[in-house]
């Protein structure tokens, strides 16, 4: 049975995920016609303009479309083969029927499943976090693996955003407070600080800016958010008024020396906070699965064969061995 069915799903040496016979997720393919794109980060656009110019069509959520639009540029979003398909909505595609379902990771990112009408169910994760990404049930499951080695494991996980909170809040008495992340993740932390009544207005470069507006758009609650560019943020700056700059984390070489910095990130297994310089720490917010969450998922989805991402920064290989290993469910990595 396995040999059979996972004829029906690879992952390519230039990291396309090919599920069914016409679809290409994350990576441009050869001889796929369809190109997914599962959310807006740069490791999940590989060859996004070779598919632009030769796919029938780009599929993703409207939220994906109008992140890519921001950090792209707005002609994209006037592309004729750019499809936007809602979580839940089904495409037919001969004789194989798509759906994107919701992932909790950032803002419209998607899992994908694939139906054909052997009645094989073909589901890709995506990147997600547990426990608030509903679990597909599949035949064949083709699986993030970021953090997939044994001991990647956030038992922590529950405090993070307290802490995030409090550092925040102490960081705030003595000046501004700078915070470094990534795309979709530096709104997910605007939406934490701004439903635990921090008020301290946000201040952020354009692109920030304007990824913001989409979320805002989309319903995320971000509070006060301005751009350095505008005249109020200028004199908040220049007065040095409690504040929070959020950067990208390529910027955090750069910027913020003098403010209290708080870099967020997953790569963290230690505790919620750990400090690296008298004004530095960081904060292991996640937007991924840790390894017990990615072992749960494979539980309850209830596969036949499982290929785990070993395109993507993680640890494919070890993840399929405990899989195998735990749950007696035949695992591999790919590509090899
Ligand atoms: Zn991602």
């Amino acid at each position: 049975m396995a040999d059979f069915v996972s004829l029906k799903a690879s992952i390519t040496q230039k990291g396309a995920v090919l599920l069914g016979k016409r679809i290409a997720c994350d990576a441009f393919d050869d001889f796929r016609p369809l190109r997914i794109v599962t959310h807006a980060h740069s490791d999940h656009m590989v060859g996004l303009q070779q598919s632009i110019r030769r796919c029938q069509f780009l599929i993703m959520t409207p939220a994906t479309r109008d992140l890519l639009g921001v950090m792209r540029n707005s002609s994209f979003l006037r592309l004729d083969n750019i499809k936007a398909l809602n979580y839940g909505e089904t495409l037919t595609l001969l004789d194989e029927q798509l759906t994107l379902h919701r992932a909790d990771h950032i803002l419209g990112a998607a899992q994908v499943l694939v139906e054909d009408l052997e009645g094989t169910r073909i589901v890709y994760t995506g990147d997600f976090r547990m426990p608030n990404t509903p679990v597909l049930e599949a035949d064949i499951l083709v699986l993030e693996a970021t953090y997939g080695s044994l001991f990647q494991i956030r038992w922590f996980q529950p405090v993070v955003e307290d802490a995030l909170v409090s550092l925040v809040e102490s960081g705030l008495n003595n000046g501004p407070v700078c915070i470094f992340g990534y795309n979709g993740k530096l709104q997910e932390i605007m939406q934490i600080l701004h439903t635990n009544q921090i008020d301290a207005p946000f201040i952020v470069p354009e692109k920030v800016f304007q990824i913001s507006k989409v979320c805002e758009c989309y319903g995320m609650q971000l509070g006060k958010f301005l751009s350095e560019d505008e005249d109020e943020a200028k004199e908040i700056t220049e007065r040095n008024e409690p504040h929070i700059a959020l950067y990208h984390m390529n910027s955090r070489r750069y910027v913020g020396k003098e403010a209290l910095r708080i870099s967020v990130s997953g790569w963290e297994f230690s505790g919620p906070r750990r400090q690296i310089a008298p004004n530095e720490h960081v904060i292991a917010l996640s937007d991924h699965s840790d390894f017990n969450g990615l072992l749960r998922y494979v539980e309850e989805s209830k596969p036949k064969l499982v290929i785990t991402d070993n395109y993507r920064a993680g640890n494919a290989t070890a993840l399929a061995k405990e899989i195998t290993k735990r749950l007696g469910i035949e695992a591999k990595a790919m590509p090899q």
